[in-house]
């Protein structure tokens, strides 16, 4: 297997550009899981404390022949913490349950701009005293529309990443744009679509033809558009043909092939309309 690629936020930190997802994996299959992907490879783990296996995530890593440093950590701020004194507590629930001293990348999971008086900004600025103090290497945000990410500017940190759904069906390709233009990298969750792009023709036709699965093909996509991905499976088959995608490359024209299937479609809630609950 050819290495994953590391990306260089805008702080000089580097990311892996392939890991491993943990939402809906039960606590009690998630050390499983963890530890198969560690042991196929994986080095990037993005978890929350809202998946409630953050403290399994820290346990298969404890067990994992690996040092601390060579695993990419990110989890992510409660949509009930979000007022700064809740906020450093979450903050510290999270280290405590993952049993380390610092996440790589910690998150605001969603901009909620319906509750807390639509103040993220107090509760971004809770995230910068984390980073300063070493705490969180890195910080950014998730599931943040432009205009969200605009009332960030001139806070002393820019985000590091804003991870938002991406997929065939939904390519966001407005935001991830205003994202380039901020140096602000992207970050693709549920990258296949929790499954329903598998059976798309066109992804079906790129697949046979390059001699790879749908979900190769598509986690491909990603990686060569530049995004971020860390899909998620308990199968250890899955999750070991997840990852065995550094050995092709898809031609311009199968990427602009796959970027057209483009419905806006989201698997997951509108990042305008949620209120977190
Ligand atoms: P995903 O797109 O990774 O899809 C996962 C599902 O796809 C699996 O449950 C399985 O049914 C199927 N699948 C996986 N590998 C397959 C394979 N090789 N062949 C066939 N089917 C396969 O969906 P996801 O878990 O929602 O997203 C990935 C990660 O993104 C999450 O685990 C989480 O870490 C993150 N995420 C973040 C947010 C957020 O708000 N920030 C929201 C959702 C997910």
């Amino acid at each position: 297997m050819t290495s994953i690629p590391d990306i260089t936020l805008n702080n000089g930190q580097a990311i892996p550009q392939f890991g491993f997802g943990v939402f809906q994996i039960q606590p009690n299959d998630t050390v499983a899981a963890v530890s198969t992907a560690l042991e196929a490879g994986y080095r990037h783990i993005d978890t929350a404390e809202m998946y409630g296996n953050e403290a399994e995530v820290g346990e298969a890593i404890a067990r994992s022949a690996l040092d601390r440093g060579e695993v990419f950590i990110t989890s992510k701020l409660s949509n009930d913490a979000h007022e700064p004194g809740e906020a450093r507590q979450a903050f510290d629930r999270t280290l405590k349950a993952l049993g380390t001293e610092y996440v790589d990348l910690f998150l605001i999971h969603w901009p909620l701009s319906a509750r807390y008086g639509g103040d993220f900004v107090q509760t971004w600025q809770t995230l910068e005293e984390f980073y300063r103090e070493g705490r969180a290497r890195s910080i950014g945000v998730s599931n943040f529309q432009p205009h969200h990410l605009r009332r960030l500017h001139g806070e002393t940190q820019i985000p590091a990443v804003n991870q938002i759904e991406v997929h065939p069906y939904l390519t966001q390709d407005d935001v991830r744009t205003f994202c380039a233009e901020h140096q602000i990298a992207v970050e693709a969750w549920s990258p296949l679509g929790q499954g329903s792009v598998l059976g798309d023709p066109v992804v079906r036709s790129v697949a046979e033809r390059t001699g790879k699965t749908p979900a190769q093909v598509v986690l491909r996509w990603h990686v060569q558009r530049g995004d971020i991905v860390f899909p998620k499976s308990v199968t250890p088959d899955r999750i070991r043909e997840n990852i065995d995608i550094f050995d092709f490359e898809l031609s311009a024209a199968d990427v602009e092939d796959i970027t057209v299937l483009n419905k806006n479609e989201r698997t997951g809630p509108d990042p305008d309309k949620f209120d977190g609950r």
